[in-house]
């Protein structure tokens, strides 16, 4: 049985000022009528977001948020809704990035929480899940994965809502990757807790995508593993050129 239809997700990260949106020019000008095997998204940081998504105009790119509240609006300086991000032309929002959950003490129940926001605000939510190399080297890796899927998924999720993104920590920004063995496990595993908690139907339809050091000369190897449909992309989005590198894994 084919897949779900993969997605290959660029993650700018706080990366970019006016002057690289020529970057996104340059994709949507590279991608034009190209027959793409694969769903595209590039998520810039917020002040990006209305001038990616007009520049896009009528693309197939879509655009996405990289975090939002989980509230709709109230007194949370510095925050974003994902009512907001939907307002402003996107159609998802990556929750629960591992620098998040690292960095601001972002718990499981704050990215299900977060999750929730995203569908109530009719965006998918991209949920990031992943060890640490402490983790992995004490043979936690599946343990770790499968309670931070139960615990950051809402009630309810479905294909239509949910992307998981599974990020080795010390594979991001690492220029280091898990074998194609280790990654088939990992998506494995998720793949059957997802049907476990989903149901075959919605379980098997929900997208799994690897990140971490995803180049395009790794893509291939990587994409091409049992039960990955597609990438988030962190460093290597930030160049179209790049980008699409990664996007022929699926030529
Ligand atoms: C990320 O931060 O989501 C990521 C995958 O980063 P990189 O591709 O740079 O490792």
């Amino acid at each position: 049985m084919a897949g779900p239809k993969a997605l290959v997700a660029g993650n700018w990260k706080m990366n970019g000022l006016t002057a690289e949106l020529k970057e996104v020019r340059l994709l949507a000008d590279m991608l034009k009528g190209v027959r793409l095997g694969c769903d595209v998204m590039v998520c810039p940081p917020a002040t990006l977001i209305r001038p990616v998504v007009q520049l896009l105009g009528s693309s197939s790119i879509k655009v996405g948020g990289q975090n939002c509240h989980a509230a709709a609006s109230g007194a949370f300086t510095g925050d974003i809704s994902a009512e907001m991000l939907e307002d402003a032309g996107c159609s998802a929002v990556i929750v629960g990035h591992s620098e998040r959950r690292a960095r601001h003490c972002e718990t499981d129940a704050i990215v299900r929480a977060k999750a929730e926001a995203a569908r109530r605000a009719g965006l998918a939510a991209i949920i990031c899940i992943g060890e640490t190399l402490e983790q992995r080297e004490s043979g936690r890796t599946l343990e770790v994965v499968s309670g931070q899927l139960a615990g950051s998924l809402p009630p309810g999720f479905g294909s239509a809502d949910t992307v998981i993104a599974y990020e080795p920590v010390w594979a991001i920004g690492t220029g280091r990757t898990p074998t194609p063995g280790q990654v088939e496990e990992v998506h494995r595993q998720i793949r059957r807790d997802l049907i476990e908690m989903a149901g075959e139907e919605q379980g098997s339809a929900i997208r799994v995508l690897y990140g971490g050091s995803v180049k395009p000369d790794n893509a291939e190897e990587l994409l091409g593993c049992d039960n990955v449909d597609g990438a988030l992309v962190g460093g290597a989005s930030l160049k179209a050129a790049d980008f699409i590198g990664i996007i022929k894994a699926y030529a």
